[in-house]
């Protein structure tokens, strides 16, 4: 539950590797399928399996995997360095098959990366829980392999993607329980992790103002044959799909990976719309539906095993893992261009004229100080060479170091 700000400040080691300067293209690269399906076979996805509740008599409290799942994702977050907490919540008279039922021992798992010197908050969640046999007209137990540990494992290979860089803003992971029950971990997080009180904010409660965005995978491994490689931005209102947030995302879809972007309304079934409701800019990534699964008449399912036994990673040819590991490059692509990762600087030797060049994507709005040392040893004084402010524009920052005059050896580049 501690919580623990990372430093306002990050030594780029320069080194001879790149003849030109990381890109977050280089970042989004780094997602992999091996990777991803890592984190999806973790979560329980065989036949049998079940991230549910128990069924019977109040109180229904975590069964089968659900809690083993839970673990899975506080460990993940706990290895990659995140600020790492568990978001526990109850719920009482919760309608189901017509009766009454008091929910007990929920969590929502949430991993915090901290930003350097940005106020600004992006979230990127998804559900953790599988509908259970105590759910209207289900009577038996649901891996969820692609509702939704296809979300949580593409968040969880984001994070993983991008736990050693520094971003200028905040990210926050959350993986939802009891979406399946009428979102009620969202609507949880929201009615107690945000505020509308600036000075009331602490590590585990946040200024919704400075929440910039809230992405909610939920489905992203099923690729419909009859749509190939599309996935939907599904905006909550029907006919305003070409919101900053969209658009964003769409953007990051064409940038970084081989899907086919489609923007669509209508969204209104699960977590984003708390966020939502309480005025983010929130959006449903989700895997390509031709009609909006929720407003069409009758309801028009694509997958075939939503909902059903049969949502497992043990149904022949039905999980796609390079389809959910391209939808994962979109959303740390997005991340990277939003929150502003702040790349690391490449040294660019130019033998022939005796210079060398430091060169770097810059993150807009950071600032970059350029340092030199005479010597090799760490403890040596660093000299202040030279400032290059900040910008509003990504572009690339380039110093050009002359061998014949400099009396520096070493060098490094600061962010401010
Ligand atoms: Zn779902």
């Amino acid at each position: 539950m501690i919580s623990i700000r990372t430093s306002l400040s990050l030594i780029f080691l320069l080194a001879v590797t790149n003849s030109r300067a990381e890109t977050i293209s280089d970042i989004t690269q780094a997602v992999t399928i091996n990777s991803y399906s890592n984190f999806h076979t973790g979560l329980f996805v065989a036949d049998g399996n079940s991230r549910g509740f128990t069924d019977g008599a109040s109180p229904r409290v975590p069964a089968y995997q659900h809690d083993p799942a839970r673990d899975f994702i506080r460990d993940t977050f706990l290895a990659l360095g995140y600020d790492t907490w568990l978001d526990p919540f109850s719920f009482n008279s919760y309608l189901e098959d017509g009766q009454f039922y008091d929910y007990q021992g929920c969590n929502n798992v949430i991993g915090v990366k901290w930003g350097s010197g940005g106020t600004n908050i992006y979230i990127v969640g998804a559900h953790y829980d599988s509908v259970d046999s105590g759910q209207s007209g289900i009577n038996f137990l649901c891996p969820g392999a692609d509702d939704n540990a296809s979300g949580v494992a593409g968040m969880l290979e984001s994070a993983r993607a991008i736990q050693n860089y520094t971003f200028r803003d905040t990210i926050i992971f959350i993986a939802f329980d009891a979406e399946e029950k009428d979102y009620r971990g969202s609507k949880h997080f929201v009615d107690t992790h945000l505020t509308d009180t600036p000075g009331a904010t602490n590590s585990m409660l946040f200024y919704k103002p400075l929440i910039k965005s809230m992405v909610n995978l939920d489905m992203i491994a099923y690729n419909d044959p009859a749509n190939g490689d599309q996935i939907v931005l599904g905006s909550r209102k029907k006919n305003l799909t070409d919101s900053p947030l969209s658009l964003a995302l769409e953007a990051a879809v064409l940038s970084y990976t081989t899907l086919v972007p489609f923007r669509d309304g209508g969204y209104n079934a699960s977590d984003h719309l708390a966020f939502y409701d309480a005025g983010i800019a929130a959006i449903h990534v989700i895997e390509h539906d031709l009609e909006d699964y929720w407003n069409s008449s009758p309801p028009f399912i694509e997958n075939p095993h939503y909902h059903k036994a049969t949502d497992s990673i043990d149904q022949a040819g039905y999980i796609s893992y390079p389809y959910a590991t391209e939808v994962t490059k979109s959303i740390t692509g997005y991340l990277c261009e939003q929150a502003g990762v702040i790349l690391p600087a490449t040294l660019i030797p130019t033998v022939t004229t005796n210079t060398f060049e430091i060169c770097w994507s810059n993150t807009p709005g950071v600032a970059y100080s350029l340092y030199g040392t005479e010597g090799l040893s760490p403890s040596n004084l660093w000299t202040f060479l030279q400032h290059m402010p900040a910008t509003n524009v990504q572009t690339e920052l380039a110093v050009q170091i002359d061998l014949n005059t400099s009396t520096q050896h070493i060098f490094k580049v600061i962010s401010e």
